[in-house]
């Protein structure tokens, strides 16, 4: 083996490309009720390290949602209409049943807060120990970082003009 590739943050050789994380496919989950500015920051992101961003909106079969589940997903196709790399699906039941489905191996998830992390590092444990799928968490951008969907319902319901948060 390359002693050069085999060194950890040592020197100025990049990470081998090709096979390596970060490339192929990978599945941004969440409900998605609505679609913020927030989120449309990690799949631009998730953009730069991924050949191809599945956006999979997850819906509950017992509980209606804010925004019907077709509406959410029509939304959200509209937005990248032009983005040949962004594929917007629905589904119920495990995430990490349906990435297996679609034969993606890498989950990216937003982090805004500790008690976000605290979650996102139960959820990326148990799935990848039942999987092997790994989670790319993505700090949060600061600007967008207090942006959360149960705000945007709340705000909604109080007839206020939510569209300044709405990608
Ligand atoms: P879920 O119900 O699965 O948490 P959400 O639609 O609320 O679904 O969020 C989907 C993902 O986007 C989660 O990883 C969440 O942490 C992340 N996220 C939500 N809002 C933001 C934001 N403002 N900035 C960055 N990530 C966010």
């Amino acid at each position: 083996m390359n002693s050069e590739n085999n060194s950890v943050g040592g020197g100025n050789t990049p990470p081998p490309r090709g096979r390596g994380w970060g490339r192929g496919l990978c599945l941004f989950p969440g409900s998605f009720d609505p679609f913020t500015k927030g989120h449309d920051d990690i799949v631009r992101r998730a953009l730069g390290l991924f050949d191809e961003v599945v956006i999979a909106v997850g819906y509950n079969e017992q509980k209606a949602g804010w925004m019907p589940v077709e509406e959410r997903v029509a939304t959200i196709r509209k937005l990248y209409a032009d983005e040949p790399r962004i594929r917007v699906e629905s589904y119920t039941g495990l995430t990490v049943d349906f990435a297996r489905e679609q034969g993606i191996t890498a989950i990216v998830r937003g982090v805004r807060s500790t008690s976000d992390f605290e979650y996102e590092m139960q959820m990326a444990d148990v799935n990848r120990q039942l999987t092997g799928i790994e989670t790319i968490l993505l700090p949060a951008s600061p600007q967008f970082a207090s942006l959360s969907s149960s705000v945007m319902r709340e705000l909604a319901h109080f007839h206020h003009d939510i569209s300044e948060f709405l990608p």
